[in-house]
């Protein structure tokens, strides 16, 4: 029943008229945002001359950001629908050069507000009571200055800002594009590729076989190249560390949660909770190892599954349904505005179809609909993926309906907020109403999987990127053996004393592209924890703390995410919110155990 785009019913498609009827309205809305960068750009000797001037420029940048947004919607939603329609690419190309242009002729605006008096400044705010409207994005850009390099600086390192980061790219062709990995043997004996994108999938293998054999023929081939790997790393490592350095941060953590409007401690905290509960992982893989029946588990055989896909598949109407129940608990008007979304504004576009873009998001410009774009098989996971997706949708909803422009974007920090905390709602439900054990087992290995790969699996991972950046700003060079050594530690430690820590993977911070992104990775963590906590509020407290949930979602970007978080109860330096999601976690471990051991006792 596995239901084609182009087969399907157009309610079960977007309808991207709603934001360009036509060819014309698209084009003329780039001009109209070309001429707003030219009039912004005409401010540049004038833009802080004087309190009008200044909210004369403020809302004629954030007039052209709004359209050249709206454009870039449409742009890349098109696009996406499908890969091979040359209009649709050439619209983006002629977005992405407006958005070029856009940046190019506003680069002055930053410095100009930079260099405003802190007096002169004040003085503006009551000449020009308006201005209040810009207040936080005046605060944004002007946070800043203590770490604005003087004279020739910033302007060099804007010209040099192309190459920044270059390791990562340089990382993805290497690993993506010019190694080969050789093949395996499948399940049938046949042979199959080893590449990046089939190793994980050949890790969820049943036959242990195949797992073993991908886990060891991948690093036979990054084993002949750790020195280039170790090279790449410490130059991007290194790089973050001097840039920190030169914009006068005490480190590289410190100037990279600074960007986020967060603080170390967070990511301290974050560190220091996971590790003290870290005895329901060892615990979770002690199940692994009971239901795979062996033993001695393996790296190799942790991904293997703990149980089959659940019974059943759903119709996308019977997934809007189970969705929709799901958030009932988020009061009525969350629920009729998603009701209507999903049911009546077309904004999902359902079904796989031929050039469409595979995997599923959410996207909304202050202009348009928060669209959702699946491709919606019908499984278990289709649906919590649907309910995942209308998190994100609804939190941009109440973000932009509740704010001007300016204020409405939410941050990276907290995007993943809204979005678990539906997930969570989705699956906790249908673990309430589940009538067959498999079913229940399916949904408690979901939760589980959830934790265990965005909770302590991305902690892992920021504690190895805090270690490598701090070994680097002590001086020590980050060489392949001492990259291994750390690796092989932390492993140890989050795979505890009854898991074969295979050697092999001490070469894994090989693989892993987010390490480029330096100090990144942390959010999902504390996203899940927040979320975790979210939703054990609202399932004790009721109608009241519903309040401020609400009031975390229309916060949008009008304040940092760790005042936003706030609004709904959340503080990020308590360790109690990250217990929220460990203890959350360890409930579905027992659980799981004793549904697993019951059915087996039965037969
Ligand atoms: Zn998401």
């Amino acid at each position: 029943m596995n239901m084609e785009r182009g087969d399907a019913p157009a309610r079960y498609r977007w309808d991207l008229t709603a934001i360009y009827a036509t060819e014309e309205e698209f084009m003329a809305d780039c001009r109209r945002a070309e001429e707003a960068t030219a009039a912004l750009g005409a401010m540049k000797d004038t833009l802080t001359a004087s309190a009008e001037a200044l909210l004369d420029g403020l809302c004629r940048a954030t007039a052209a950001e709004r359209v050249l947004e709206k454009l870039y919607e449409y742009a890349m939603l098109s696009s996406d629908l499908d890969k091979g329609d040359n209009g649709a690419e050439a619209r983006l190309a002629r977005v992405t050069d407006l958005l070029d242009a856009h940046r190019a002729a506003t680069y002055f605006v930053a410095p100009a507000v930079q260099a405003i008096d802190e007096g002169v400044l004040e003085g503006f705010y009551r000449d020009a009571p308006a201005l209040a409207a810009y207040r936080r994005t005046l605060t944004l850009i002007r946070r800043e200055i203590p770490h604005m390099l003087t004279g020739e600086g910033e302007k060099l390192l804007a010209e040099l800002s192309p190459v920044f980061g270059s390791q990562k790219r340089t990382h993805a062709v290497f690993a993506n594009a010019d190694l080969s990995f050789g093949t395996v043997k499948g399940e049938g004996g046949e042979t199959v590729p080893l590449t990046s994108a089939t190793y994980v999938p050949l890790l969820m293998s049943s036959d242990r076989r195949v797992r073993r054999s991908a886990f060891r023929t991948l690093y036979k081939t990054y084993r002949q190249f750790g020195n280039t790997f170790a090279s790449l790393l410490a130059s991007r490592v290194k790089e973050k560390v001097t840039l920190s350095k030169l914009r006068r941060f005490p480190d590289s953590l410190t100037a990279s949660v600074f960007a986020d409007e967060v603080t170390p401690e967070v990511y301290m905290t974050l560190i220091k909770t996971v590790r003290e509960g870290l005895l329901p992982l060892f615990d979770y893989y002690d199940l692994k190892r009971e239901v795979l029946g062996l033993s001695h588990l393996h790296l190799y055989d942790v991904y293997a599954p703990l149980s089959g896909e659940a019974a059943g598949s759903y119709t996308y109407d019977e997934a809007v349904k189970e969705v929709l129940a799901a958030v009932r608990i988020l009061g009525e008007d969350y629920h009729s505005t998603l009701k209507d979304g999903l049911t009546k504004r077309g904004w999902v576009d359902v079904y796989p179809g031929r050039g469409k873009r595979s995997g599923a998001y959410s996207a909304g410009a202050y202009d348009t609909e928060p669209y959702m774009l699946l491709n919606f098989m019908g499984k278990l996971d289709d649906v919590s993926t649907l309910a995942h997706e209308a998190g994100h949708s609804m939190h941009t909803h109440y973000a932009n309906s509740a704010n001007p422009p300016q204020d409405a974007s939410y941050t990276i920090f907290v995007a993943e907020v809204a979005s678990t905390v539906n997930e969570l709602l989705f699956t906790r439900r249908r673990l309430r109403l589940a009538e067959s054990t498999e079913e229940r087992l399916a949904l408690l290995n979901q939760l589980m999987e959830t934790y265990k790969g965005t909770l302590y699996r991305q902690t892992m991972f920021a504690e190895f990127e805090l270690k490598m950046h701090r070994l680097c700003e002590a001086g020590e060079p980050l060489t392949q053996e001492v990259l291994c050594r750390e690796y092989y530690a932390l492993v140890k430690d989050y795979f505890g004393p009854r898991v074969t820590v295979d050697e092999d993977i001490a070469m894994e911070w090989m693989r892993i592209p987010h390490f480029y992104n330096c100090f990144y990775v942390y959010k999902y963590a504390t996203c899940i924890s927040a979320a975790s906590a979210i939703v054990k509020r609202l399932e004790t407290e009721g109608e009241e703390y519903l309040a401020h949930y609400l009031d975390f979602l229309r916060a949008g970007g009008s304040r940092s995410p760790l005042e936003s978080l706030k609004l709904a109860g959340i503080d990020m330096t308590d360790p109690a919110v990250i217990r929220a999601a460990i203890d959350d976690f360890a409930e579905a471990v027992a659980e799981f155990r004793r549904l697993y051991r019951e059915a087996r006792d039965e037969k």
